[in-house]
């Protein structure tokens, strides 16, 4: 079966995650009860004029999945795919993702069911600042802080941040900047946030090399998805002497065996919106990109794109989850099968979040800290994740995705069972 052939549903994937790591922790059924659902599924719908004076209306999520260990987190998607169940998913993925890291927030996630590249910047920007006001109180610093996430950018999260601000009390305006994180670094942002996601993929790859005594000198890579995440993967790939020599995206494949510039590739997707016409690729079909043979695949993309037809095509030593979900259960099962490893989603992502703490930290602090600063918590953080998830996977004898969900839900529920049920 091919990943796109039929009706997926995430959270249910996701669910069936948790079932296993539940049984491997010998998690209490009431947490897992708990834990199976959202506490709070708010939906919105509300009017914004467009450019040509007809006034559409659009439909807003916002998915509050766990605050037990501190305020939602997690980011805003602009997609035209975006429905409940796959925020139900992310959602529930940044609760793992935040216990498993020891970041002090819990899991979030919301978005608009639209297709961002329909709309001018000036119909983005009511549009954003029309979902804001839609949510009023829903969201905040210290109860659930939006991030970016595939369609939404640091641009939108500055304008989110100034509608928020400017509809609560001036005197508080300072202080509810960290009501969002990814801003720029002139409206409050923090250093490295913008590269984040891809730094943390990175980290990961270079602790695989480390320990399998692999030379990333020379190595290659294909890369799915070339926005944020792809993007500042291959670029900060090409660092350490890994060429991409295959990437893709909505519009298409392209490939070149000498190795894209990931710099100048960057630099034309932010200026035409994709990849496509990139003078020095040779296109390729779907099933080409994930023929081709190379060191790494770096899924960042949407959920759900290897099935098994992919996943029996691939023909990599290491595939690194920049995307959420990117791997069916399906495709993980021959993935296993052929002794491919995955370094999962919930733990080589984790740079983004990671670093949004950081973000929050610092505006509620008033301080701005130096890239290197930036850089030398998040490297600390992701080797100890990495490192933390793979002997518990060596163990157990797990997978490492099922480890992490394990060490997640283990650190969650050492802190319910302290706590108890509330009354
Ligand atoms: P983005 O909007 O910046 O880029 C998305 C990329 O995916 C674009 O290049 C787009 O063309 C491509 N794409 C869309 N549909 C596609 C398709 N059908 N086939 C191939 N390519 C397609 O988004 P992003 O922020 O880079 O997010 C990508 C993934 O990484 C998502 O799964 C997101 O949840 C995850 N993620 C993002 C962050 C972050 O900090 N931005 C953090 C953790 C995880």
């Amino acid at each position: 079966m091919s990943a796109e052939s039929e009706e997926f549903r995430f959270f249910k994937v996701i669910q069936g995650y948790l079932e296993q790591a539940a049984e491997l922790t010998r998690l209490p059924a009431h947490t897992k009860a708990i834990l199976a659902e959202p506490k709070n599924e708010l939906i919105v719908h509300f009017p914004v004029q467009m450019d040509d004076g007809e006034t559409r209306v659009f439909k807003g999520y916002r998915i509050q999945h766990n605050n037990l260990l501190g305020p939602y987190k997690g980011g805003m998607r602009y997609h035209q795919q975006v429905s409940l169940d796959e925020l139900k998913a992310l959602a529930s993925q940044m609760t793992w993702k935040c216990a498993l890291f020891g970041v002090p927030f819990g899991g979030g996630k919301g978005g608009i069911k639209f297709n961002p590249r329909d709309h001018s910047p000036k119909e983005l920007r009511r549009i954003t600042r029309r979902f804001t006001h839609a949510l009023g109180k829903n969201i905040g610093p210290a109860h659930d802080i939006p991030a970016p996430d595939m369609g939404t950018n640091a641009q939108t999260m500055v304008w989110m941040m100034d509608t928020y601000i400017n509809t609560g009390p001036t005197y508080e305006k300072n202080d509810q900047r960290a009501v969002v994180t990814g801003k720029t670094i002139n409206s409050g942002g923090s250093e490295g946030r913008e590269t984040a996601t891809g730094q943390g993929v990175v980290h990961c790859i270079k602790e695989w090399a480390r320990e399998t005594r692999f030379d990333l000198e020379g190595a290659t890579a294909i890369v799915q998805g070339f926005g944020n995440v792809g993007s500042n993967t291959a670029l900060l790939l090409s660092k350490l002497g890994v060429s991409t020599i295959a990437v893709g995206d909505h519009t298409g494949y392209l490939r070149n065996d000498e190795g894209f510039n990931a710099h100048k590739l960057q630099d034309y997707d932010a200026a035409n919106h994709s990849i496509e016409g990139y003078p020095t690729g040779e296109k390729i079909t779907r099933d080409e990109f994930f023929e081709t043979k190379a060191d790494f695949f770096i899924p960042a993309a949407l959920e759900n794109q290897v099935g098994d037809k992919e996943a029996i095509k691939l023909d990599v030593r290491l595939i690194a989850e920049g995307a959420n979900g990117p791997i069916h259960p399906e495709g993980e099962a021959v993935l296993a099968d052929r002794g491919v490893p995955i370094i999962p989603d919930i733990l080589a992502n984790s740079g983004g979040v990671t670093v949004s703490y950081y973000e929050w930290v610092q505006n509620r602090n008033s301080e701005h800290w130096d890239a290197e600063e930036v850089q030398r918590r998040l490297l600390h953080m992701m080797r100890r994740a990495y490192q933390r998830t793979m002997f518990y996977a060596a163990e157990k004898k797990v997978s490492a995705r099922i480890a992490a969900y394990a060490l997640a839900l283990e650190s969650l529920a050492t802190c319910y069972e302290e706590r108890g049920i509330f009354p």
